[in-house]
């Protein structure tokens, strides 16, 4: 086992004190790496040495701070194409994405360095009395990370960034289909110059056990999660013990409205963006496609023919637009998710399922005249379907974008400004992408309400995230 297999505990490589786990490539179900799988005792290990940096980590200046994650964010540039091809072995998405992944989760690193300087406090309007009140930003401790597959280094790096700024430090839990990517990404780390007990990682398997530690342990003072909203449910329970701090990025479930007035070529490209990054699997793919009745007909046929474009592929392969999914689970659930969906009424239109008997490929498949009482109306699809809802009027389009538990992105496209606002204003989403399918960027806050969660990561608001507000009052000034 080389180093880069093994967890990462207060500055040491070790194996698993439970063994090990395999990593496969999703493209063939090969067994590319054996990974360890750390005991609960290792993960309290990794909690007490993220304790004991947390002390001088918080000490150094905001400048020294920014300057590790600079060093950082450097060794990532230098080692990008290496990083892509382990997210591209581990994930299966195609290495133009992986690249792609590799910058935006770096942007995170360099945003947050410049970032860190700017973890200002107030000076507050005198007080009766003459006391002077103040407020200083201090970091809120140790903070328990756990994150999900599809973006094996973007999702740490939006939460790992922020959290080192403001003087964090941290113990992290990868998925356990791409553990790879967070330990070459640790490596990197640990090279820049990171002092030990910074960050920890810890692989394994056995996430419930895991999770539960990181929301009761009395050192973890943040818990920030991104993934399924099941398991954000679970956690938020498990964190109230502590009352600890949370930060949830769970599922989307986004409707991708298109008005009568939109620009149609605009709109079928926002959507194949949208919907079939990482083959459809992204917390903000759009879900849900309301089409206005107007231009019902050329958008279908429109995007048809943009659908029937799309290459399948191993992600290795240049050009290939969709990779595999990620797991046998995974093509098994859409599958069984677009059986229900015809069941309930939908008719297919375009797809034809599983690429071969035990490969994980799906075609892109369209569905239309799905409605909300469809079963596939309320699930998050992560697979590359798009299901179409027609709509007549403007209040109809937003009553069925609304209709639902999840509020994480939403997409409308229009060219009409005065309806862009208003529908943008009346979406019950946390982001709106308008005329725009690919919206996520390292100097906006990116999070949902309702049950996609708490919390933002980018922006100001994602530093917030990591500090607390202390609030000094000085008497007796006279
Ligand atoms: P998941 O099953 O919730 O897993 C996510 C992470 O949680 C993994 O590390 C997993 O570990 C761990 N986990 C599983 N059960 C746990 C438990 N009982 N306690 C503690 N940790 C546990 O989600 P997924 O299927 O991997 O990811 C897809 C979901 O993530 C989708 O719903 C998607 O929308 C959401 N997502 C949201 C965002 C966002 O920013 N809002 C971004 C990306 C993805 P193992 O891997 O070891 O099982």
């Amino acid at each position: 086992m080389t180093k880069l297999h093994k967890a990462y505990i207060g500055g040491q490589w070790l194996a698993g004190n439970q063994g090990s786990f395999e990593v496969d490539d999703p493209a063939t179900g090969e067994i590319v790496a054996k990974v360890a799988d750390v005991s609960l005792e290792q993960v309290e290990q990794a909690i007490e040495a993220a304790h004991q940096a947390f002390g001088s980590w918080r000490r150094l200046s905001a400048q020294e701070r920014a300057d590790l994650l600079l060093a950082w964010y450097h060794k990532v540039g230098e080692n990008r194409q290496r990083l892509a091809e382990v997210i591209t072995l581990e994930s299966g998405k195609p290495i133009a994405e992986a690249l792609s992944e590799v910058d935006y989760g770096a942007s995170y690193l360099r945003w947050y360095a410049e970032e860190a300087v700017r973890a200002n406090g107030r000076t507050l309007p005198t007080l009766p009395g003459g006391r002077r009140p103040m407020t200083l930003k201090q970091p809120v401790g140790v903070v328990g990370v756990i994150t999900p597959w599809n973006f094996p280094l973007a999702m740490i790096a939006r939460k790992v960034a922020p959290a080192l700024a403001a003087g964090c430090t941290l113990v992290i839990k990868p998925a356990a289909e791409t553990p790879l990517t967070a330990l070459l990404l640790t490596g990197l780390a640990e090279e820049a110059g990171l002092p030990p007990g910074v960050i920890n990682l810890v692989p394994g398997t056995d996430a419930a056990t895991i999770g539960h530690r990181l929301c009761t342990h009395p050192k973890v003072r943040k818990l920030s999660f991104t993934g399924s909203t099941a398991v954000g449910r679970i956690l938020m329970a498990q964190s109230a013990s502590g009352i600890q701090r949370l930060s949830l990025e769970l599922g989307g479930n986004a409707p991708f409205l298109v008005f009568d007035d939109a620009n149609l070529e605009a709109a079928v490209e926002g959507l194949i963006a949208s919907k079939f990054r990482n083959s459809g699997q992204t917390c903000v793919c759009a879900n849900r496609i309301l089409v206005q009745r107007g231009i019902y007909d050329p958008f279908i046929r429109r995007l048809k023919t943009r659908m029937a474009s799309l290459t399948l592929g191993p992600g290795s392969l240049p050009g290939a637009d969709l990779g595999p999914l990620i797991s046998d689970r995974a093509i098994a659930r859409v599958e069984s998710l677009v059986d229900q969906a015809l069941e309930a009424g939908a008719v297919k239109t375009l797809g034809a399922g599983r690429v071969g008997e035990a490969s994980r490929y799906y075609s892109p498949t369209l569905l239309e005249s799905v409605t909300p009482q469809n079963p596939i109306w309320s699930q998050e699809i992560f697979g590359p379907v798009v299901t179409v809802t027609p709509f007549d009027t403007e209040e109809e389009g937003i009553a069925l974008a609304n209709h639902t538990e999840a509020g994480l992105a939403s997409y409308l496209f229009s060219d009409t400004l005065s309806r862009a606002m208003r529908v943008a204003e009346s979406l019950d989403y946390g982001m709106v992408g308008i005329n725009e399918g690919i919206i996520s960027s390292a100097t906006a806050p990116f999070g949902g309400i309702k049950s996609s969660g708490l919390g933002r990561e980018g922006g100001q608001e994602g530093l917030d995230e990591y500090l607390e507000t202390k609030y000094l009052c000085l008497g007796g000034m006279g």
